[in-house]
């Protein structure tokens, strides 16, 4: 008999040999059908695997991370599958599971191939699924793994099978087809229910342009059919969401290749919107004891060598601008925290005077590939709502509480409400890799993983994530569409304190080091703004939107009043704009529906007449007559965050 401890802590008994299938049956045949692979002493399995000693399991369903890319990745062995059988001859590169869904590298010869072929090779999927066929795991030795597919003339698959040891590699057979495939997969073809080819592109073989370039295949699967409607729904609403087209029609952001890319330019509404992020984040940081510092675009390139940036990033990003001076050089800032050291090093500090919280919206440039530019979230020019805390070691944990207490009063007022954190810690197998005291690593895991206990945080811990000078914490925001962005994060620092020479005096008047926290709560501006348009769809909280009202005249006549209630109304808090086109206001109430405006003041004899607006809010319709006074209190109250 085995013991198998199981996620709650319970122990049962089997027979030597079950596996993890046999095991949920044991517990109840709801979840025997639901469960798609096993975590077997932190080892994903294939549920059908047989377990020979004592164990701790933990069953992965659709639900698990785990159970949803083992479903992906069995769901490429089925493509792969009807692509045999509908293309014989085809050759197979490698076929992971990806965030959302899989692909298959494949080499089809000279035969052409598009996404016209995708509804022929869905259906040959379903197909094939439904033959319920077991995804069969198979050990084979090196040459016998060498011969099949020499014999099957796959070229890819001997290539990847010579960077294997004779004794780890193992086959998976479903149907009539066969991979090479460490694993693990999904009990049986079944319980693919669902499927959707999404994509066609080149890849080359091993990511190496000097290869053949092969045809890479995206698809996502589903257990039911109900969940692919549901991703197909998202999907479209996602993109009307897209930042990059609403960008445009809200008029916030432009690029220009003359002026280059990946480097936005902000127009009006849209610098309007930031200015208000900014404001806000500033009072906010004001009142948690942060000093605000501006520090230059560039920096002598010996600051980075200093500062270890150069030597790490050096190669790939933007290179040295060259002055007359023969040899000197500088740098476009890629990161605040350099100069910050500085700042900080413009005085001696005692221990009393620490922590102190240097804050910048600071402007960095990073050179991304070309390829991976992509709106407002990846770009080469971009603004960092970034803040250095110098503290004491003791002081890390109530440091990292009030940052906590900003993040979240972020999310608050911008209605982000579903939100985890990540806590990144070393790698307790591996400590030799990271930089910084036993002493100190030891204090600043336990003040983090306090500091989000204690603040009530969902959190979710990875061992071995930590940067290696120094644990984090990262703010994993969910969106409308229920899609998860990267937002704030908290991350501690020994490297560069100790790389700037960084002192304080303590109490025993000796020397010390203080401890470095980065921290953004927005991340950036842009990145942030980016995932703030797709949540919200445009609409933003009203205190953030760049025009909060349009006064609609309904004729000429009405002009003057219109323009003298603009006067009263425009202040530093409440911002908005005349429609003074020679429309009907019919036309003109639609157009600024189209435009998301807030509320709509409709003007006309009767109003000026009486000395009153006519309401209309955005989404919403009629409210009535008021007077301006009255609208103004009503608005100032709506937009006191
Ligand atoms: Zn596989
Ligand atoms: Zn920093």
């Amino acid at each position: 008999m085995i013991k198998i401890t199981l996620p709650d802590g319970s122990i049962r008994e089997y027979e030597k040999g079950t596996n993890s299938l046999q095991i949920a049956q044991s517990i109840s045949e709801g979840l025997a059908r639901n469960v798609l692979a096993a975590e077997v002493d932190g080892q994903v399995w294939d549920a059908t695997r047989p377990i020979e000693k004592d164990a701790s399991v933990r069953l992965l369903t659709w639900n698990d991370k785990e159970g949803k890319s083992t479903f992906w990745h069995s769901s490429a062995h089925l493509m792969a599958e009807a692509l045999e059988t509908l293309y014989p001859g085809t050759k197979f590169g490698i076929g992971p599971a990806i965030e959302t869904g899989f692909y298959y590298d494949v080499d089809f010869g000279d035969r052409p191939f598009s996404s016209d072929d995708f509804k022929k090779i869905e259906d040959k999927m379903l197909e094939l699924a439904r033959t319920k066929s077991d995804y069969i795991r198979k050990q084979v030795s090196k040459s016998d793994a060498t011969a099949y597919f020499s014999e099957k003339g796959d070229e890819y698959k001997l290539d990847l099978i010579k960077d294997l040891a004779d004794g780890s590699i193992t086959f998976y057979t479903q149907g009539n087809f066969t991979d090479l495939c460490r694993g693990p997969h999904i009990p049986n073809t079944g319980f693919i229910k669902a499927i959707k080819l999404t994509n066609v592109a080149g890849a080359y073989w091993r990511g190496d342009e000097s290869r053949k370039q092969l045809t890479r295949i995206y698809g996502v699967t589903f257990p039911k059919a109900s969940e692919l409607s549901d991703y197909l729904h998202m999907i479209e609403e996602a993109k009307k969401r897209d930042h990059r087209k609403l960008g445009k029609e809200l008029e916030l952001f432009a690029f220009s290749e003359r002026v280059g890319m990946g480097l936005p330019l902000w127009l009006p509404k849209g610098a309007a919107l930031r200015q208000k992020l900014i404001d806000f984040l500033q009072r906010a940081q004001m009142k948690a004891g942060y000093e605000p510092v501006v520090t230059p675009h560039i920096g002598h390139k010996n600051l980075y060598v200093t500062s270890g940036h150069y030597e790490k990033y050096g190669a790939d990003s933007f290179q040295p601008i060259r002055t007359p001076q023969e040899g000197e050089e500088f740098l476009l800032k890629p990161m605040n925290c350099p100069h910050h050291c500085e700042i900080y090093k413009t005085k001696p500090r005692s221990y009393k005077d620490l922590p102190v919280r240097f804050a910048e919206f600071g402007t960095v440039y990073r050179y991304e590939q070309s390829g991976e530019l992509h709106g407002l979230t990846r770009v080469r020019g971009f603004t960092q709502d970034d803040a250095h805390l110098f503290c004491r070691p003791d002081q890390v944990k109530d440091e990292f509480k009030k940052v906590i207490d900003l993040v979240l009063y972020v999310f608050k007022a911008l209605g982000f409400d579903d939100y985890t954190a990540q806590i990144s810690l070393r790698d307790p197998e591996n400590k030799s890799k990271y930089i910084g005291s036993e002493e100190n690593w030891l204090l600043a895991e336990a003040a983090i993983v306090e500091a989000a206990e204690e603040k009530g945080l969902k959190t979710v811990t990875e061992l071995g994530e930590a940067a290696f000078y120094g644990p984090k914490l990262d703010f994993m925001v969910k969106d409308a569409l229920g899609r998860k962005w990267q937002l704030g994060t908290i991350q501690v620092d020994y490297n560069l304190p100790e790389r700037f020479e960084l002192e304080y005096t303590g109490s025993d008047n000796q020397k010390h080091r203080p401890v470095m926290i980065h921290r953004a709560p927005f991340g950036s501006l842009e990145r942030f703004v980016a995932v703030l348009i797709e949540h919200c769809a445009g609409e933003f909280p009203l205190w953030l939107t760049p025009e909060q009202f349009i006064i609609l005249p309904v004729s000429e006549k009405y002009e003057e009043y219109a323009k003298k209630l603009l006067e009263s109304l425009n202040n530093t808090d409440i911002r908005g704009l005349i429609d003074l086109r020679d429309e009907k206001v019919g036309r003109k109430i639609r157009d600024a529906e189209i435009k998301k405006i807030p509320y709509m003041l409709i003007v006309g004899e009767k109003e000026v007449e009486n000395g009153t607006i006519s309401v209309r809010k955005h989404g919403e319709g009629d409210l009535g007559g008021m007077t301006v006074e009255a609208f103004s209190k009503q608005l100032i109250k709506e937009i006191t965050v």
